[in-house]
């Protein structure tokens, strides 16, 4: 009877270990699955959403026949329409559709500023907290990297930098806080991953620096490198200039000695900087960065806006990376066709195109955009250019396209110094650049941690309640 008995214990014994070594196996291989790699492929695949530019317009009643930013009469809409800034409905409907495609297969989601119209401090305030209350309820899983864009501080108000880091301490770690609540920027340093950067590029319109971010940003990069580490640089407004238009003047975006110097930053750097991440230009767009000798180093990817102002459909993006080295591998762009959306009273965001497939690249580098650059500027000999253009303003077909424009847009794309961008404009265009006045930024203090990958941390904790589970079980034999 007790030999009986060892033996059944010895064999449910033996059945738990195989059934944890299985368990152990198949989450191990599900982790890779989700991932998107094979069990023998080490690549860590992750993804990141970025959102940008909401100008949401809390005064904004899509079914009446006016908006606070368009003056002449429009039409009742349920979403809003093209000249507005974004609706809550066009908001809400955007987050909604971001956490129920991907759920929580994501590390984090880029919020990357001008979350707000330009209205009242009080106004603002409010917008940033609604935004902030719907990502909450959205993504309450992982966490949000939010980013400052020049609308968020319409009165450089130190009261509402204060409502502001309060609103945003749950995402941060208290290193972050401490320098965002001093000048709106902050590092997030993640082991065997890109250090995330974000940068308060709002500040880089005047020749100013007042809160050190240079600095600061120099010694984060060189502890970047000493770590062998790599990073990701996110903000608001991107250096270089904006593209002329039929109707626009070609503008520059950073003062003339910061655009130099966030060049210069970058031709150090670029080693490490694995990508560059804005808004700001209400565009589908990226610019490429070249070293002294013509050679391309590095490229930053622009993403379009939710708002319609400028008469765009409003889209975001979900990227997909390496999670170590963060090598971007592609991204999906998403949109939403306003009028569509209007007439059928619902939001059917949808994907819009792949970057490989759709500009039939095979990966994603510095040099890669520098030869798909090269191919728009020839709109035609090349597809390619009217395929840009189509997305340049999330199809919504407000781009003209003649040969002209595709060498403003080349131009643009490739030539972010301010001289080489005149050179390229030619004589017609060369000195009717348009440059903004400064936008002054002061802010206050809070804190709190830093979550890591929802994937993992759900995998590694069921590891933990099985593990515990055996123990347990075997403690009590
Ligand atoms: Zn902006």
């Amino acid at each position: 009877m007790l030999s009986k008995l060892c033996s059944e214990r010895k064999f449910l014994r033996f059945s738990f270990i195989v059934i944890f070594h299985a368990f152990y196996f198949i989450t191990s291989w599900f982790r890779c699955f989700v991932d998107g790699a094979t069990v023998l492929d080490v690549k860590r695949v992750s993804y990141f959403w970025h959102i940008t530019d909401f100008h949401l317009d809390l005064t904004y009643d899509p079914t009446e026949t006016h908006c606070h930013y368009k003056y002449e009469d429009k039409s009742k809409t349920t979403f809003g329409d093209y000249g507005c800034d974004a609706s809550w409905t066009l908001v809400e409907s955007a987050l909604r559709f971001m956490r129920t495609k991907r759920g929580d297969n994501v590390e984090y989601v880029i919020w990357s500023g001008d979350s707000i119209a330009n209205f009242s401090a009080i106004k603002t305030v409010e917008a940033l907290a609604k935004s902030t209350a719907l990502f909450k309820q959205y993504f309450s899983t992982f966490f949000v990297i939010p980013v400052l864009g020049h609308t968020d501080n319409p009165t450089s108000d130190p009261i509402m930098y204060k409502h502001i880091t309060d609103l945003w301490k749950l995402w941060l770690p208290s290193e972050a806080l401490e320098t965002f609540s001093s000048g709106g920027y902050y590092s997030i340093e993640q082991k065997n991953r890109p250090t995330i950067v974000v940068l308060n590029t709002n500040y880089m319109a005047s020749d100013k620096d007042p809160f050190g971010q240079w600095k600061w940003l120099e010694k984060v990069l060189q502890d970047i490198r000493q770590k062998r580490g790599t990073a990701f640089l996110f903000g608001h407004m991107p250096p270089g200039f904006v593209e002329p238009s039929r109707e626009f003047m070609p503008k520059c975006l950073m003062s003339d000695d910061n655009n130099a110097r966030y060049l210069r930053m970058v031709e150090n750097n670029a080693d490490i900087i694995s990508g560059q991440f804005f808004g700001h230009l209400h565009a589908d767009t990226f610019r490429i960065f070249y070293n002294t000798s013509g050679k391309p180093i590095s490229y930053a990817f622009v993403t379009p806006s939710i708002s319609p102002r400028d008469y765009n459909n409003p889209g975001f993006r979900l990227y997909k990376f390496d999670d170590n080295s963060g090598k971007i591998y592609d991204y999906e762009q998403f949109y939403l066709d306003l009028r569509t959306a209007n007439t059928k009273k619902l939001a059917e965001w949808t994907k819009e195109y792949e970057f490989l497939s759709y500009y039939k690249q095979k990966s994603i580098t510095a040099y890669d955009l520098h030869n798909l650059a090269e191919s728009l500027s020839r709109a035609n000999e090349s597809p390619l250019f009217e395929h840009y253009l189509d997305v340049y303003s999330a199809k919504s077909n407000k781009q003209d396209c003649t040969v002209n424009t595709s060498w403003y847009h080349y131009c643009a794309i490739t030539k972010l110094d301010k001289k080489n961008f005149q050179h390229c404009l030619g004589d017609s265009r060369r000195n009717q650049i348009e440059c903004p006045q400064s936008h002054a930024i002061v802010i206050p203090q809070p804190s709190r941690g830093f979550q890591s990958s929802s994937v993992d941390q759900l995998i590694f904790n069921m590891q933990i309640v099985v593990a515990g589970f055996v123990f347990v079980f075997f403690s009590s034999q």
